[in-house]
Parts: structure tokens; C-alpha cells; sequence
């Protein structure tokens, strides 16, 4: 089984699809620790991903042109600290696979951890910092030891999958210590940091869409 820029192109769409429905809690959740935009944010860089990768003519595009484009998209359409963060991981997933016309599982792995590297390259926090970081790293970690293990694309993504929930319910435990949410300090426990929730929304998209 292989991915190509068709089965990305409709990943992005799978997410576009979930992030949308999700946007309400979404902005909910930061509005207990932040400022009530990240629903609003998530919904702009993944509708922009969405219509700049539907122009593109599927057959003759390369995975690395596809998730360097989406990069881009992203990151000119949203404003929020998730922008640049979300940009930062696309382009490291792009860099992960630059050159192949086709995707294997470890690939699409290699995606997985590139973008988790990317975002806690950019935003600097560490686990336990109640951010996104809490959920994609885990995910990342999770997915790569179940394909090392012997395990298909499916059951990889689907073990990133609980990782990321483990994860994000987790920060409700956690003080927040990097982005808006930290001038909170210990109001912010009790609370789902809205970063982890949607890196949930956006990991269960991925393996819905390519497991
Ligand atoms: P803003 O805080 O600018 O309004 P968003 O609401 O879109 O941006 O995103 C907030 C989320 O961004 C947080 O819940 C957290 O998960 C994530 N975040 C903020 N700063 C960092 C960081 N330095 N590293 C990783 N994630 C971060
Ligand atoms: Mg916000
Ligand atoms: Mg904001």
C-alpha cells in the first residue's frame, strides 16, 4: 500500500471537515485559557490548505510540494501562535519525503514525527508545558515504536491516536507554562489545554483518512 499527493490532498480535506465540526469547542476550551480564537484559527488554516490544494494537478505533484504548499496556506491564513506552528510541522513533514513520488507506511511515520520535531522545534515547549506539544509528541512516539514494531499504517496511526488522547487529557493536570495560557499559572489547571484538544481532531482525521 502506498500514499501519493491524491491521498494527501484528501487527508487535508478529512481534517478541513473535522477541524470545522470541532471549531465550537474548539473556541470554547480557549476561552477558559486563552483568548477564544483557536477554534476560529484552526477552522481559517485548514480551510486555506483546503482551497490552495485544489488547484493543484494531483497526478504531477510530489508529497513534499503538496505539504509544502499546505505550509504555506497555513501559515499566511492564520494569525494565532498555531500558525506558524502548524507551518513549521508541514514544512518538516514536506522536508521528511522530499524526493519520492510515492509513500510507504515509514513515511508516512517519518511525517508524523518530522511535524511533532517541527512544532516543538518552533514553539519550544518541552512535555508537561500543557500545550499541543503534550499530544503530538506522544503521537508521534507512539506511532513510530507500533511501526517499528511490526504494526501496518492503520494500527500505527491508531496508536498515535490514543497517544494523543492520553496526552491531551492529560494537560488538564498541567500548569500552563508557554503561550497565552501561562499568565494563567495555576488557574489553568482543571482545564483542556485547546492545542492538545485539536491535535486530537487533527490526528484522528489523519488515521480516519489514510489508516
Ligand atoms: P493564540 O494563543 O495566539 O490565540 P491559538 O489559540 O490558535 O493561538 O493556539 C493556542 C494553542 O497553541 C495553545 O493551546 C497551545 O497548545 C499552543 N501553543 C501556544 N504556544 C505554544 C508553544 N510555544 N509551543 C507549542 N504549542 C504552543
Ligand atoms: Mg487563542
Ligand atoms: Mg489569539
Amino acid at each position: 500500500m502506498t500514499i501519493d499527493a491524491a491521498d494527501l490532498k484528501r487527508m487535508f480535506d478529512a481534517i478541513a471537515v473535522a477541524i470545522e465540526a470541532d471549531k465550537d469547542r474548539l473556541c470554547q476550551l480557549d476561552g477558559v485559557i486563552g483568548d477564544a480564537d483557536h477554534g476560529i484559527a484552526m477552522a481559517l488554516g485548514f480551510g486555506a490548505v483546503r482551497d490552495a490544494l485544489a488547484s493543484l494537478d494531483l497526478a504531477t505533484t510530489e508529497p513534499t510540494t503538496l505539504l509544502n504548499m499546505a505550509a504555506k496556506s497555513f501559515l499566511n491564513a492564520v494569525g494565532a501562535s498555531s500558525g506558524p506552528l502548524y507551518a513549521t510541522a508541514f514544512m518538516r513533514g514536506a522536508a521528511a519525503v522530499k524526493g519520492k513520488a510515492t509513500l510507504a507506511a515509514g513515511d508516512v511515520i517519518a511525517i508524523v514525527q518530522a511535524m511533532a520535531q517541527g512544532i516543538k522545534d518552533r514553539g519550544k515547549a518541552e512535555i508537561g508545558e500543557k500545550t499541543m506539544i503534550d499530544a503530538w509528541l506522544p503521537a508521534a512516539e507512539a506511532a513510530a515504536a507500533a511501526n517499528l514494531a511490526g504494526k501496518n499504517l492503520a494500527q500505527s496511526l491508531e496508536a498515535a491516536l490514543a497517544a494523543a488522547e492520553r496526552g491531551a487529557e492529560a494537560t488538564k493536570d498541567m500548569i500552563a507554562a508557554k503561550g497565552r495560557s501561562s499568565r494563567l499559572g495555576e488557574r489553568s489547571l482543571g482545564h483542556m489545554d485547546p492545542g492538545a484538544a485539536s491535535a486530537v481532531t487533527v490526528i484522528g482525521a489523519m488515521t480516519v483518512s489514510l489508516g
